[in-house]
């Protein structure tokens, strides 16, 4: 039985307002939403790094999650969706960045039936896949996924699965397309202008 304070902190309750910042690997989503955090006062939940938070704490999932990112290959929504909506409740905010996700159609299917909850707008990072190669090949962060053959994989999974959700978006008119070749502090000038006019009452 929920009890009443679960009910209160459910997030149709408390009436959250979620952004999805979708945009292929290497866009600079993380980058920018540590922006907007700073300026803003969301909340930024990275799906990908709450998986790979989930493979640390030695969780019963946290094999698979490990192999399917070191293949590229998309985790099963209610995996995502688990954390994303703990992470959710445990927060006292109500506003959300949520960066990388949803990635197929599955994960936005399940997302918004699972919660109930449909995003303000998506910030939409667009970049061109040499610049993209560039950056994650430049960056390092330890991460299993940041090489070559991986990075391949990832960009096509992004062509065939991930593009087609923000074309989903667009149609309903809440894209909001940011040229994210720009130098970092450019592409947050244009993430500003987005930000100043998004209604969170
Ligand atoms: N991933 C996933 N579902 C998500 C987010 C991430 O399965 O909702 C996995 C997927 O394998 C992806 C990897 O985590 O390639 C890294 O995602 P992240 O968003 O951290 O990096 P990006 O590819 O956007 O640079
Ligand atoms: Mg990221």
């Amino acid at each position: 039985m929920g009890s009443v304070t679960e009910t209160a902190n459910t997030a149709a309750a408390r009436k959250v307002t979620v952004i999805f910042v979708l945009g292929g690997p290497g866009s600079g989503k993380g980058t920018q939403c540590t922006n907007i955090v700073q300026n803003f006062g969301y909340t930024h939940l990275s799906a990908g790094d709450l998986l790979r938070a989930e493979i640390k704490s030695g969780s019963e999932n946290g094999t698979m999650i490990q192999n399917m990112i070191k293949e590229g290959k998309i985790v099963p929504a209610e995996v995502t969706i688990k954390l994303l909506q703990k992470a959710i409740q445990g927060s006292d905010n109500v506003k959300f960045l949520i960066d990388g996700f949803p990635r197929n159609e599955e994960n936005r299917a399940a997302f918004e039936s699972i919660t109930g909850i449909l995003p303000e707008i998506v910030l939409f990072f667009d970049c061109s896949e040499e610049e993209m190669e560039k950056r994650l090949l430049g960056r390092n962060q330890g991460r299993e996924d940041d090489n070559i053959e991986t990075i391949r994989k990832r960009f096509n999974v992004y062509m065939e699965s991930s593009l087609p959700v923000i074309q989903y978006y667009d149609n309903l008119g809440k894209v909001r397309k940011i040229d994210a070749a720009k130098p970092i502090d450019a592409v947050f000038e244009d993430v500003k202008t987005i930000f100043e006019k998004v209604n969170t009452e």
